[in-house]
């Protein structure tokens, strides 16, 4: 039996199948081979995306985005997830919650414009000396006249490429912490290098903020709950990204599963095919019921999400998720180029791409270990029964 969606989130499904399937698939060799090539397909891509809703889907319709709900957004990013190089992922899914405290300034100033393309960000909020631990961060933001002067260095800026503007983070004179929006072209800010990763589909530079100074219109909510809500602000995109990210794993596992189950099926070693051995069949058999529980874990929490449930529960679960089904990926990606032999160790094969891009995921938005401290943490506060009945 299929996971009951709904007749429009399956229709929304199988609209980005078919585009994935038809559109990117067939030039993600083409994106690995030419990071040039890349860039224009992705940014062709968008326009398609645009026409289909897809822009700001995070953002409510009222505000101008696309107002998908979590499932079809986990149910996006999961097709998107099936294609190599980024070539998939042609939607745009900014943080919800600017939409929902920008002032009027900040809505026609970053906002209206990151919801119609014309302005792309930067979420800028780790450091050199503080990852995992976001309050280690050493990025200051000090009271001066009628604005804030800003310092750090900021790094792994996804998005730093073609971003005019960025959401940085800082801790104010108190300690507390808090959101500015900082244009790129400011005086102080500056690239510092864009250093090379293990995929090739996005760059994430180092920036450094040099007594940038913002007048306080740039002060992300700004009342006088400022400096508690900034963390809560990060909170919520952590736990989207992380339900996203493991959407995409499912994606990219499924993906996985289908081409080597073909090429199991096709190629003949000792007189027949490997698909004939137990040995392969244990891999695919393992894969398939990996996929299967880190899908359920992912559209769950997704319609948890979408029905309002406690946001601590949901924190937890997003942490389940993410750390399943990125884990459970790299997992499907290492079989994957075992299944495909000497194949999937070259850079043609979709394994091979998938075994170094998948790596990332249980790093970005907090590592695997850190998703484990989040579960045991709302395991002894919360219990078994709220986080998993
Ligand atoms: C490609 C990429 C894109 C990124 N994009 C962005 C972005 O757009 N914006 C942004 O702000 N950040 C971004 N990041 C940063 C990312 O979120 C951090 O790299 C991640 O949270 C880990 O932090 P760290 O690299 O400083 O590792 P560290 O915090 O230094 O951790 C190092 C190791 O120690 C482990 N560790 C740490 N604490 C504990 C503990 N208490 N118990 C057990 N083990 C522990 C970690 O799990 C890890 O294995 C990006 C990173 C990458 C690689």
């Amino acid at each position: 039996m299929s996971y009951p969606l709904p007749d429009e989130v399956r229709r929304l499904q199988d609209k980005l199948r078919r585009f994935v399937d038809e559109v990117a698939i067939p030039r993600e060799l083409e994106a690995e081979m030419n990071p040039e090539f890349a860039q224009a397909y992705k940014s062709r891509n968008q326009a398609w995306a645009k026409d289909n809703g897809l822009w700001a889907m995070t953002i409510p319709k009222d505000k101008g985005g696309g107002g998908l709900s979590f499932l079809e957004q986990a149910i996006v990013n999961e097709q998107g997830g099936r294609a190599t190089n980024g070539v998939g992922w042609c939607y745009s899914s900014p943080p919800r919650f600017l939409a929902e405290v920008a002032t009027p300034y900040q809505m026609e100033t970053w906002i209206a414009p990151m919801i119609a393309g014309t302005r792309f960000y930067a979420y800028a909020i780790t450091e050199e000396a503080a990852g995992s631990d976001v309050d280690a961060i050493e990025s200051t933001a000090r009271a001066e006249g009628n604005g804030f002067v800003l310092n750090g260095v900021k790094w792994h800026a996804t998005g730093g490429g073609t971003a005019d503007f960025f959401i940085f983070q800082a801790k104010r004179e108190d300690g507390g912490h808090a959101l500015f929006f900082v244009d790129r072209e400011q005086d102080g800010v500056r690239l510092v290098r864009t250093p090379d990763y293990m995929h090739s589909h996005s760059v994430h530079p180092i920036f450094a903020f040099e007594d940038v100074f913002v007048p306080a219109d740039n002060l992300i909510e700004s009342d006088a709950d400022a400096q508690s809500n900034a963390m809560t602000w990060t909170h919520e995109w952590f736990r989207y990204e992380r339900l996203m990210i493991a959407a995409r794993c499912c994606g990219a596992a499924s993906r996985l599963i289908d081409e080597a189950t073909a090429f199991a099926k096709d190629r003949v070693v000792y007189g027949q095919p490997i698909a004939a051995y137990q040995a392969i069949q244990f891999m695919l058999a393992d894969s398939l019921t990996e996929l299967w529980a880190a899908r359920l874990m992912t559209y769950q929490t997704a319609e948890a999400m979408d029905r309002g449930e406690d946001v601590k529960i949901i924190h937890g679960q997003c942490a389940m998720a993410k750390l399943y089904a990125s884990e459970m990926a790299g997992r499907v990606a290492d079989r994957a180029v075992q299944i495909f032999g000497g194949r999937g160790y070259m850079s043609e094969n979709v394994a091979n791409r998938f075994f170094r891009e998948l790596r990332v995921d249980r790093i970005w938005e907090g590592t695997s270990e850190i998703q484990r401290i989040i579960i045991a943490d709302g395991l002894f506060k919360r219990g078994q029964e709220a986080l998993t009945a």
